[in-house]
C-alpha cells in the first residue's frame, strides 16, 4: 500500500521514541538503524519484523510503552507454545479500538435499533468484550452472552429480539441448525451476522446465510493489534476494508521478507499508528491475504484486504513458484464439475520438483481427460505454473480437517 508522508511521518516519530524507550523491544530491535535518517517508504521496508516470538521474550510486561499507571487493561493472546504474549492498553488504546469497532458495524448496516447477541467468550483474551465495547459505543443494545449454553442462548434470543448475532462460523453454524431442529426460525428476528475472522468454507457460509436467512459479515482483528473490529466486508463483499488511520498494512512474501505489489497475495504485517500501550511496528500476522487495489464499489475510502486465505506458514514452493492450499482450491472451484476435494504430492525426482494435483469428481470417466485438461489451462493461468492432473471419483480421496494436511511434500 502507498504510504502517506503523513503516514510516514508518524512512523518514522514512532519508530525513534520506541528505540529511545530502554525497556521497549524495539531499543535492541532498531539499535543498528540510523532512524533520524530514514527518508521513504522504502527506508521503512527495511525496518526489522516484529514476530509473536519478540513478544513472548519480553514477557510479562515489556511490551507496555507507557508508565503502568497509564494501561488501564491488559489482553493476552495464547499461544500454542506456553508463555502468553500481554498486550497493555490505555484509555486511548481502548477508546480508538472501540471506534473501529463501531465503524466496522456501521459498515455491516447495523444501527442502533439494533440488539447484538455477543456469544465470542469475555476474557483476557480480545473477543467478547471488543464486540461489546463498538455496539455500545454504537448506542446498539448489546447481549453479552459468552459463549456455549445453546438453551439459554435460543431463549433470550427470541425474548430480546436479537437482530445480530455475534459468532465464530462454527458457533453460528451450531446455532443455524438448533433453530431449524426446533422448527422456531419463526420466532427468530436476525437479520446479519457477525463472524469472526477463522477462515471458513464457502459452504458453510451458505449453510449459515440460508437456513438463517441473514446477512453474514467477515470481521477482521487480532489480540495484538487492539483485537477483532479493525476490519470488515461491505455489502459489496469483495475483501474487508480496514482504517488506515489507525495502521499501517503491507503485504509481504513470507519467504524473502519483500514487499509484494497491492494486487499479489501474500503475509499481512501491520505497523499501528495510534497505539500507546503497545505499539508495533512491522507486526507479522502469519495471515495470508492481498490488498485489493483500487476503490470499492460502495464508495467507502478505506483501503481493502482480501480475506484471510490461510496461514503463511502452509505455504510451499514447487519450481520457484509460491503456493498455498486455498489458491489449489480457488483454482479447482474455477473448473465446473471438479469438487473441492483434492490433494496435491510433491517430489523431487531426477533433479526436479514435480507435482501432482489429484481432485474429485462427479462427472463419468469418458470426461476425466477434458476435465483434467481444462484444471490444467487454469493452474497456468492462475498460478503461473501446470502440475500434473488427475481426477479421481468421488470419495477416494482421504478426508483432512486441515486444508495443509492436503499437501503431501515427500522432497525431503
Ligand atoms: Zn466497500
Amino acid at each position: 500500500m502507498k504510504m502517506t508522508e503523513q503516514t510516514f511521518e508518524i512512523i518514522k516519530k514512532q519508530a525513534i521514541r520506541l528505540k529511545s524507550l530502554e525497556s521497549s523491544l524495539y531499543h535492541k530491535k532498531f539499535a543498528d538503524f540510523d532512524l533520524e535518517s530514514m527518508q521513504s517508504q522504502e527506508d521503512f521496508e527495511k525496518l526489522p519484523f516484529t514476530d509473536k516470538n519478540d513478544l513472548r521474550d519480553v514477557y510479562p510486561l515489556g511490551l507496555a510503552a507507557v508508565p503502568m499507571s497509564q494501561v488501564v487493561r491488559i489482553h493476552s493472546s495464547s499461544g500454542t507454545t506456553g508463555t502468553p504474549v500481554i498486550i497493555p492498553y490505555t484509555k486511548k488504546d481502548v477508546d480508538d479500538w472501540s471506534e473501529q469497532f463501531k465503524r466496522c458495524y456501521e459498515i455491516a448496516g447495523i444501527t442502533k435499533e439494533d440488539r447484538l447477541q455477543i456469544t465470542p467468550g469475555y476474557g483476557l483474551w480480545t473477543a467478547g468484550i471488543g464486540f461489546q465495547l463498538g455496539a455500545e459505543l454504537l448506542g446498539a443494545t448489546a447481549i453479552p452472552m459468552g459463549p456455549g449454553n445453546t438453551e439459554k442462548q435460543l431463549q433470550f434470543m427470541q425474548d430480546m429480539g436479537a437482530t445480530v448475532i455475534c459468532a465464530t462460523s462454527s458457533y453460528a453454524l451450531l446455532l443455524a441448525e438448533e433453530i431449524e431442529k426446533r422448527g422456531i426460525k419463526d420466532k427468530i428476528k436476525l437479520k446479519k451476522g457477525v463472524i469472526g475472522s477463522e477462515r471458513w468454507g464457502e459452504k458453510m457460509r451458505k449453510r449459515i446465510r440460508e437456513s438463517l436467512g441473514i446477512e453474514l459479515y467477515d470481521i477482521y482483528g487480532l489480540t495484538e493489534i487492539y483485537g477483532p473490529g479493525i476490519g470488515i466486508n461491505c455489502e459489496y463483499d469483495c475483501g474487508m476494508h480496514v482504517f488506515d488511520d489507525y495502521c499501517y498494512y503491507e503485504v509481504i512474501n513470507p519467504k524473502t521478507g519483500e514487499t509484494v505489489p497491492d494486487g499479489e497475495m501474500g503475509e499481512l504485517v501491520i505497523t499501528t499508528l495510534q497505539k500507546e500501550g503497545a505499539p508495533l511496528v512491522r507486526f507479522r500476522t502469519h495471515d495470508l491475504t492481498r490488498i485489493i487495489p483500487g476503490e470499492c464499489k460502495c464508495g467507502r475510502k478505506y483501503p481493502r484486504i482480501d480475506v484471510i486465505m490461510g496461514r503463511s506458514d502452509d505455504l510451499f514452493k514447487v519450481k520457484g513458484v509460491n503456493m498455498f492450499p486455498a489458491q489449489i482450491e480457488d483454482v479447482l472451484k474455477a473448473v465446473d464439475g471438479a469438487s473441492c476435494e483434492y490433494r496435491v504430492e510433491i517430489d523431487h525426482v531426477n533433479g526436479k520438483d514435480h507435482m501432482m494435483v489429484l481432485f474429485e469428481t462427479d462427472l463419468p470417466f469418458d470426461r476425466f481427460t477434458e476435465l483434467e485438461q481444462k484444471a490444467q489451462a487454469h493452474f497456468k493461468s492462475r498460478i503461473g505454473m501446470t502440475p500434473d492432473i488427475k481426477a479421481v471419483p468421488n470419495g477416494t480421496l482421504p478426508r483432512s480437517e486441515k486444508k495443509s494436511k492436503r499437501v503431501v511434500d515427500n522432497r525431503n
